[in-house]
């Protein structure tokens, strides 16, 4: 038996990077699965055969997450096709990266609420399901600049550094419910959104991390797993990074 037998998790922007090998790793272990992406495009669909092929049952929506009524569109539907939520994970994100001199407003507003705004609109939507049910897991894929703040995203480093701050009030607000919330930290993943630095930037990077590698979309999705799971049922309220010691 999986470690997520029975259990139905949503997750956004599941299609590629961290959402995509989180999917995985939690269909691995037996959950059926509510995936979001902005499109129903080639990778969503494959995705989305690939997870039904291993025995649990997937769908794929296209929603955005910045959107608050689009949110509660989407769970609505897929509480119609899958009756639970017992896993959020607040993965969706973007980065729009610039001095502050050059930032503009939209690119502020934009990453603010892609990465920010999601989290509560989906937290809001699935929080009557998970007080119905009495229990479940919310998870927020944050990142190591939140805590310590990037030069060049200002507004990356402040939507990440504000999904902490939910999580620790979420925490604190439904832990009577046995509803957990935390956040994980990434440092450096390998992934598409890193796959646009230069290299030069690339191997400065690995160089600053203990470790002397950036981590792989698996070794978060296992984080995730852990927190997803009741292996962490006194978890709540906490961020785990997950950065080969980068930020200590
Ligand atoms: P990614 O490869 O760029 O994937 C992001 C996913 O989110 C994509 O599937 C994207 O959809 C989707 N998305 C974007 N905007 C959305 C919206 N408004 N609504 C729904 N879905 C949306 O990114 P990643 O590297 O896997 O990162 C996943 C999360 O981890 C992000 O929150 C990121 O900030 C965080 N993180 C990543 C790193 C890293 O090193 N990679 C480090 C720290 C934290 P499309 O395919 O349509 O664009």
């Amino acid at each position: 038996m999986g470690l997520l037998t029975g259990k139905t998790a949503l997750i956004t922007g599941a299609s590629r990077g961290i959402g995509k090998a989180i999917a995985e790793k939690f269909a691995e272990e037996g959950a059926n699965l509510i995936l979001t992406d902005l499109f129903y495009d080639d990778q969503a669909k494959n995705l989305e055969e690939k997870l039904n092929q291993m025995g649990v049952k997937a769908k794929m929506y296209a929603s955005d997450a910045s959107k608050f009524a689009d949110a509660q569109r989407v769970v609505e539907e897929a509480l119609k096709d899958f009756e639970r939520i017992d896993i959020l994970v607040n993965n969706a994100g973007i980065t729009r990266d610039n001095l502050l001199m050059r930032m503009t407003e939209e690119q502020w507003d934009l990453v603010i609420n892609v990465n920010l705004k999601s989290v509560f609109n989906l937290t809001k939507a699935v929080q009557g399901t998970m007080l119905r049910q009495r229990s479940g897991s919310i998870i927020n894929m944050s990142s190591v600049v939140g805590v310590s703040g990037n030069a060049g995203q200002a507004n990356y480093s402040a939507s990440k550094a504000g999904m902490i701050g939910f999580t620790k009030t979420i925490a604190r607000e439904l832990g009577s419910r046995n509803i957990r919330c935390n956040a994980i930290a990434p440092g450096f993943i390998l992934t598409e959104m890193t796959e646009k630095l230069s290299e030069e930037v690339r191997k400065e990077w690995a160089e600053k991390i203990p470790m002397k590698r950036g981590g792989s979309t698996e070794e978060v999705a296992k984080v995730a797993l852990f927190l997803a799971s009741d292996l962490s049922s006194y978890v709540s309220g906490q961020v785990i990074q997950v950065c080969g010691a980068m930020l200590t």
